[in-house]
């Protein structure tokens, strides 16, 4: 049987526990887009393979390798610009504090890569924070006979043999499958969710991104935030008993 000692967010037995993507989700622009856009082929071809993804014309874990493999500089430059460039949700921090405080367990299930998301977070939200969160994500590796910190020395290291290069279910459905189990909620935005959307009691997709289109056509019920505090609202309220999470899924609205 799983237990907490396989399960890490049930740890603390918690009443809830909230999955996360990262970029587009817990940022505000997604930090390998921004690469693409600014390092490698561009926005043009990159909003290309999006739009070819989320049609099922191809893979992510393709799309999203050609995107990395167009990108060129050293990879502690990469890191550099990104802390530079890449600007945390408002209300992200708050919400941090507040689940730190209720017992409610943070996981980031991303498709982006480890230190990437670490250095962001660290830079972002603060050291200590981040040390406690679960970070489930992509790796790097050093192309043969190079060091990632000289240009074209680095590539991405996938979590696992998915065609999403990261399967964000694997990690999510031995909690779903256990009898008592915590409430889940999972927050993102774009077509690295899509292993994830149909998994949690609630789903948050951002306003106006591509995963909205995914769970419209898809019938995924979910509801749409503008920034962490649409989502810290919902969920204290569904924490505290206030409200289900089938009242909570409204949608588009
Ligand atoms: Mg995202």
């Amino acid at each position: 049987m799983s237990s907490s000692s396989t399960l890490p967010a049930l740890r603390t037995q918690p009443k809830a526990i909230f999955f996360t993507d990262f970029d587009g989700t817990i940022t505000l622009h997604d930090s390998n887009d921004w690469m693409t856009d600014n390092l490698g082929f561009g926005a043009e071809l990159r909003r290309k393979g999006n739009s070819d993804v989320l049609h099922g014309a191809r893979t992510f874990r393709d799309s999203f390798q050609e995107m990395m493999d167009s990108v060129n500089t050293p990879f502690d430059r990469c890191i550099e610009l990104l802390l530079q460039n890449v600007k945390l949700d408002p209300a992200f921090k708050e919400f941090c504090t507040w689940c730190a405080a209720n017992n409610v367990p943070i996981v980031v299930l991303s498709g982006g890569m480890q230190p990437v998301i670490r250095a962001l977070l660290a830079h972002l939200v603060g050291e200590k924070e981040v040390q406690d969160m679960q970070i489930v994500s992509n790796d790097v590796k050093a192309r043969e006979g190079k060091n990632i910190n000289e240009e074209g020395g680095w590539d991405i290291e996938f979590h696992d043999d998915s065609d999403f290069g990261h399967d964000k279910s694997l990690e999510i459905r031995p909690y779903a499958a256990l009898k008592d189990r915590p409430v889940m909620f999972y927050a993102g935005d774009g077509v690295s969710d899509l292993s994830a959307a149909k998994e949690t009691d609630l789903l948050f997709a951002k306003a106006g991104r591509d995963l909205v289109t995914y769970c419209e056509r898809e019938k995924v019920p979910f509801t749409t935030f503008n920034d962490f505090s649409d989502i810290h609202k919902i969920v204290t309220d569904v924490v505290d008993g206030k409200m289900s999470v089938k009242d909570a899924a409204t949608g588009k609205n």
